[in-house]
């Protein structure tokens, strides 16, 4: 009946398409629109196929297609280089892990190595699926940082490393507050979140015990005036409510909620040993709880004892997932926040297929504050979208695409990738980054950082 098709730049039909929108509608001959960076129809495939046109249309018969994924809590820095020198048994004592074995490889980064693990990072995440990711905030060159991880095209929100408190934490310096709270100014002033920047600054703290009041306050109110968040680690172990106990005599959320830090623009990441009122306090204020499965199950943090987000995420506390120093497929950190639960509840209506999916996509969205952009795939959200390829044993045979998502694929089949209507992932490359050059450029820098940071590597095994 259309006499006049519009064009499009891009067009993708026959695929399966698992949208996530407010109904969860799934596309089972599927097509959808993309122009410039914005999805401009979503449907049925007879039905945008009679209306647009593409000069270069593409068969996505073999393909799911997904929202891209977004990982609530990684560290760029740091840990992808290097993590792998370390002895595998250290990570029971956290404090022991802190000092001898993570902070020296972090602060034996320069800055040309956090560009090239901010690339790598970014290249593992769009790799397998994921198109947005919030940094943990402990970024030391921030400059270099989004340089190399916007190279990559990817979506993200990035900050530096700020804490206010010394070595000794029971010992505030004005001096350090002051240059604390500057450096969270600065930074969102030298990386807006403006229309058209994928890679911005968010004021984003280090948390636990190492940032006074003061802080605190000002990364909640930069967030505030500028449409920001505030992202800090909190209690992955019971020695953050035992410090905020002896100083405050409240237990960590409590004391950031009697300070006005909490609200719907703050993430708090590992919340594993938080109590009722705690939790409680989190729902009221529709704070975002963000789950690391993996670095708490090989941390050791007690999940099993202790953790609490079955029950959060029935108080209603909107709960991402995310890798920290890990495994960068969120696939397969969503198969381990859900198996976890189920067994530790012996509940198997924990975390099913459906919340797995939630929590990488919509959820993660509205933590970061970009629902309206991005954690679904809608009419005028942004060109955020994954092909996970189905010519593949483990997709065969195509049956059930919800369930095969959630529990029989991971990243490795992803085929494609589009991150604000650009296609980053073609046919399982990178297409903005030269990936051998990276590789090459990553060993350069891992060896550079182990030999300045003086780590021996220590093998049970011979190496010969
Ligand atoms: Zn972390």
């Amino acid at each position: 009946m259309n006499a006049q098709k519009t064009s499009v730049d891009t067009l993708i039909s026959g695929a399966k398409i698992v949208s996530m929108d407010a109904q969860r509608s799934v596309f089972d001959d599927g097509a959808i629109a993309i122009s410039g960076k914005t999805i401009v129809a979503i449907g049925a495939s007879s039905e945008i196929c009679s209306d647009y046109e593409c000069a270069s249309p593409i068969d996505g018969s073999r393909f799911v297609i997904t929202p891209g994924m977004i990982n609530g809590h990684i560290h760029v820095t740091g840990d992808p280089l290097t993590r792998a020198w370390l002895p595998d048994n250290i990570d029971a004592d956290f404090v022991e892990e802190l000092t001898r074995w993570v902070l020296p490889r972090f602060y034996a980064h320069e800055a040309q190595d956090e560009e090239i693990s901010a690339e790598l990072s970014a290249l593992k995440m769009l790799r397998t699926g994921t198109t947005c990711f919030l940094e943990a905030g402990t970024v030391r060159y921030l400059d270099h940082v989004v340089e190399g991880a916007r190279r990559t095209g990817i979506r993200g929100r990035v900050g530096c490393w700020v804490e206010g408190q010394g070595g000794n934490k029971d010992a505030n310096s004005t001096q350090l507050i002051d240059d604390a709270i500057a450096m969270l100014e600065r930074e969102v002033i030298e990386h807006p979140a403006a229309e058209g920047q994928t890679i911005a600054a968010w004021p984003i703290l280090v948390g636990h015990s190492t940032n006074p009041d003061e802080v605190w306050r000002a990364a909640k109110t930069i967030a505030d005036n500028n449409g920001l968040g505030v992202s800090a680690h909190m209690s992955p172990y019971a020695s953050d409510p035992a410090w905020f106990l002896e100083r405050f005599g409240r237990r960590p959320i409590e004391h950031l909620f009697d300070i006005g830090i909490l609200g719907s623009n703050v993430c708090l990441t590992h919340l594993a040993h938080i109590d009722e009122s705690e939790q409680q306090l989190l729902a009221e204020t529709s704070t975002n709880a963000i789950l690391c499965p993996l670095a708490a199950l090989k941390g050791v943090f007690g999940l099993a004892a202790v953790g609490r987000f079955p029950e959060m995420t029935d108080a209603g506390i909107n709960l991402m997932l995310g890798s920290d120093g890990f495994d960068q497929d969120m696939m397969r950190q969503a198969q381990f926040a859900s198996a976890l639960f189920k067994d530790i509840r012996q509940d198997v209506t924990k975390f099913p297929a459906e919340d797995m999916l939630s929590m990488l996509t919509c959820n993660g969205a509205k933590g970061m504050g970009l629902d309206a952009e991005v954690g679904s795939l809608e009419v005028g959200k942004k060109a955020d979208f994954v092909c996970h390829d189905t010519d593949r044993p483990e997709w065969q045979p195509v049956i059930g695409v919800v369930n095969q998502l959630a529990w029989l694929a991971d990243g490795r089949s992803v085929h494609s990738v589009w991150v604000d209507g650009t296609r980053v992932v073609d046919n399982y490359r990178a297409t903005l980054v030269d990936e051998e050059a990276l590789y090459a450029k990553a060993a350069e820098s891992a060896a550079a950082v182990i030999k300045r940071a003086g780590i021996d590597f220590i093998s049970p095994w011979p190496v010969i």
